[in-house]
């Protein structure tokens, strides 16, 4: 193995440290407390296993969590209200939507009622928006995340060719506008890409957002690139990522594991988002 592990544990406890540290002050400066909503509808397990990992990292760091439960066959019109509820609630500095809604609710309906400043994953239009013409906004605290890994590694990104694999509203497409920013020359590639292995094989960073085990291999991997692994796959040999790391980890430079890379950035990255949300209301 030549490739550096980025110890996306090690880090993601960093920035929750600093988040604490923040929040203490925020509170002893303002006396208000930041407190995050958090809205689940249905009984999805995965989404309750994620709502608790996320109100109990809130709580670690001192954040006030308000969390709210929905039936699985809740109105369009009930999620819209108790939203427009949480926008007017002054305890409440972030809203977060658990993802996936039921089928029959209008997803972007359900995120263009939360306001914008209280839209702590950033998927809110004004702000995808305010990322893609490279104003302030709220960032999706996945690819946030994996900026943050690349940062540790390479601080300087101008110049750098990166290709983003998987082109979805919640990865591909704000990690692209987040590496633009960096003035990287990226590529963002999807399942129509014709020769997906040539083009990795430019990138001197690779980020994998696709949901397909292993899809990246060693051999598409230039010497001493930065390869970030955001899958996360349910397979015979347990979870595995979207990058075969045995292989890439003998031809890169740095290469995030799964589990133990970009997860545990995610809810780092979503208390974060809720002292920058917290901030703006003051
Ligand atoms: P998604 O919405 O399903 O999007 C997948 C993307 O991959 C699409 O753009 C799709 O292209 C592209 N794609 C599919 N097959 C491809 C192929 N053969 N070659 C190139 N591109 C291909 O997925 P997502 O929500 O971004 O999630 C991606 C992965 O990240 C999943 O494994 C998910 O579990 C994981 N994830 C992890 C975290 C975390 O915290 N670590 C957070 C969120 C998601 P088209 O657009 O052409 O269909």
């Amino acid at each position: 193995m030549t490739a550096s592990l980025i110890d996306g544990i090690a880090i993601a406890a960093k920035v929750r440290s600093e988040v604490a540290v923040g929040v203490r002050r925020l509170l002893k400066d303002s006396g208000i407390t930041p407190g995050l909503a958090v809205v689940l509808v249905g009984d999805d397990v995965a989404s309750q296993t994620y709502v608790r990992a996320k109100q109990k990292a809130c709580v670690e760091v001192g954040i006030e969590s308000f969390g709210h439960v929905l039936p699985s066959d809740a109105t369009q019109n009930e999620i819209v209200g108790l939203v427009r509820d949480l926008n007017a609630d002054s305890r409440v500095h972030g809203i977060l939507v658990q993802l996936p809604l039921p089928k029959h609710i209008d997803k972007q309906k359900v995120i263009e009622t939360i306001a914008p400043s209280k839209d702590v994953d950033g998927f809110h239009p004004m702000n995808v928006g305010n990322l893609s013409s490279g104003y302030e906004s709220s960032v999706p605290c996945t690819p946030l995340g994996c900026y943050l890994l690349i940062k540790k590694i390479e601080p300087n990104l101008s110049g750098k060719k990166a290709v983003v694999v998987g082109r979805s509203n919640l990865n591909g497409k704000p990690m692209t506008q987040l590496l633009l920013k960096e003035n990287c020359t990226v590529t963002i590639t999807h399942s129509r890409t014709k020769d997906l292995k040539a083009e990795c094989l430019e990138a001197d960073i690779i980020v994998a957002a696709v949901g397909i085990p292993e899809l990246v291999k060693g051999d598409w991997v230039k010497k001493d690139a930065i390869v970030i692994d955001v899958g996360i796959n349910k397979t015979d040999k347990g979870i595995v990522g979207d990058v075969a790391f045995d292989e890439v980890s003998k031809v890169a430079k740095a290469l995030t594991p799964v589990p133990g890379g970009v997860g545990p950035m995610t809810i780092a990255c979503l208390l974060k988002n809720t002292i920058e949300c917290f901030k703006k209301s003051l």
